[in-house]
């Protein structure tokens, strides 16, 4: 039931070279379609840090044939360590594994975010069909009965592009949403990640830095990981806005923060993690903002995919994982029906309510993470009497998706 149109006409138009456009573009381009990607970024920077990659996104990844050189730069750690924030001592540990591979059929990685957009734009820009156009810039887009016309900022000035649809990947402040959808802005959650990547040579030893590291504590909470093949490690800090009002001027300089202030935030926390602090390494903040709540993610031909249509927090470590089952769902979804308008309000019907289970599962990890000194001590109970393995199986359901296979014609 695949879709038949004239080569001329059958260009998809993509906003947005993150790894919900890229992905989609690699299916877009199975399907039979040209695609033109267009990307307000001069050049993909190494910005994001690390990203978990769990068995359904590498599903994923596999179908697109990019299992073997997302293993060549990812970490396999063998288990997550759950320690207390503030006193250090572990409170349980999840295995991962070989355990996950027998059990998923893929394993849980780590990656650094730009050497996944990386892989994925290198296969992009190795099919044909596909045109990436840097530096161009999205400016709005305008239905017709013939399709899509986006007119787009360039190297070379405003350009009207055509096509016969659009996949607004735009990211969580997507200008296609509030342009098209008639919706608001991304909504603020009240919190924000310091981030910073620091070279392994250069972390603390005494610390199992092989595997994936928390701590939990009232209000905040920590995430340590390798990535690059174990020569940097990813750490990430989830703070309310108001973190370190009291010493705001010492904390935060433009947009800047140092280890040793966000340290001095953290007299609380236990050596264990703050250690990692003193580390002359450049913190950046990430706001963390989600998708407002939409009714639809579909248009006639223009469609939302990844952050535009759902970012969530990232608790569940999933708002990637989400971005690449979208593009994978779309194929399908095109596989399915003779129109696009038809096979994007398939792919919102199947994409939706799987999408908000899991922000609603990132928002409760969040509570779980960060609960208050009193509460945390039964939480902490509650997490030794669960033990790792029932823990982890919390996110079973997530974990156990698979790309839906597409039937021959
Ligand atoms: C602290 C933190 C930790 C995270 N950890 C994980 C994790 O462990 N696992 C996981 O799966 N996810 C994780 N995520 C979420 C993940 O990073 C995002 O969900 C994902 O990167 C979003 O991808 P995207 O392609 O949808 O959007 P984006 O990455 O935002 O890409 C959107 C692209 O569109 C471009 N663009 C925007 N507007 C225009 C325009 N008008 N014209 C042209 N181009 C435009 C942007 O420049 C950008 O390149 C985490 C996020 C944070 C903040």
């Amino acid at each position: 039931m695949e879709m038949n149109f004239q080569k001329e006409r059958r260009t998809i138009l993509i906003c947005g070279a993150g790894i919900a456009g890229l992905a989609s573009a690699l299916f877009m381009s199975r399907a039979g379609f040209r695609v033109e990607i267009f990307e307000q970024a001069e050049k993909l920077d190494p910005i994001g840090s690390g990203l978990q990659l769990s068995p359904n996104a590498m599903h994923v990844l596999a179908e697109l044939e990019l299992e073997e050189q997302i293993k060549a730069v990812a970490s396999a750690p063998s288990k997550i360590e759950i320690h207390n924030g503030l006193n250090g001592k572990k409170i349980t540990q999840i295995l991962l594994g070989d355990g996950i591979v027998d059990k998923y059929g893929q394993q849980y990685l780590v990656i650094h975010r730009a050497d996944l957009q990386e892989i994925l734009l290198g296969a992009c820009l190795d099919e044909p069909d596909i045109q990436v156009r840097m530096g161009t810039a999205v400016q709005d887009a305008v239905s017709h009965a013939n399709g899509i016309t986006v007119i787009a900022d360039g190297p070379n000035g405003t350009g009207n592009y055509r096509g016969i649809g659009l996949l607004a990947a735009d990211g969580v402040n997507s200008i296609i949403r509030s342009e098209c959808f008639d919706c608001t802005k991304s909504i603020s959650t009240g919190t924000f990640a310091l981030r910073a990547l620091v070279k392994s040579q250069d972390m603390p030893t005494g610390l199992h830095l092989e595997n994936i590291l928390m701590w939990l504590a009232p209000n905040a909470h920590a995430v340590v990981y390798p990535v690059r093949n174990g020569t940097y490690h990813n750490i990430v800090l989830t703070v309310p806005d108001n973190f370190g009002e009291k010493s705001k001027e010492q904390i935060i300089s433009g947009n800047k923060f140092t280890g040793a202030n966000i340290a001095a935030s953290l007299d609380k926390w236990d050596i264990g993690f703050t250690q990692l602090l003193d580390l002359n390494t450049r913190w950046t903040s990430w706001p963390l903002r989600g998708a407002p709540k939409l009714d639809k993610w579909s248009e006639g031909s223009i469609v939302l995919v990844g952050d535009a249509a759902h970012a969530m927090t990232p608790h569940a470590a999933q708002g990637a994982a989400m971005g690449l089952e979208d593009a994978a769902v779309l194929r399908w979804a095109i596989s399915k029906r003779t129109s696009l308008p038809e096979a994007f309000r398939l792919y919102q019907s199947v994409r939706m309510p799987r999408a908000a289970a899991v922000s609603q599962l990132s928002g409760k990890n969040k509570k779980i993470y960060q609960l208050p000194q009193g509460l945390a001590i039964f939480r902490n109970m509650g997490m030794r009497y669960m033990g790792g393995e029932k823990i982890f199986n919390r996110q079973d359901w997530i974990y156990r998706w698979k790309p839906p296979i597409i039937e021959p014609n």
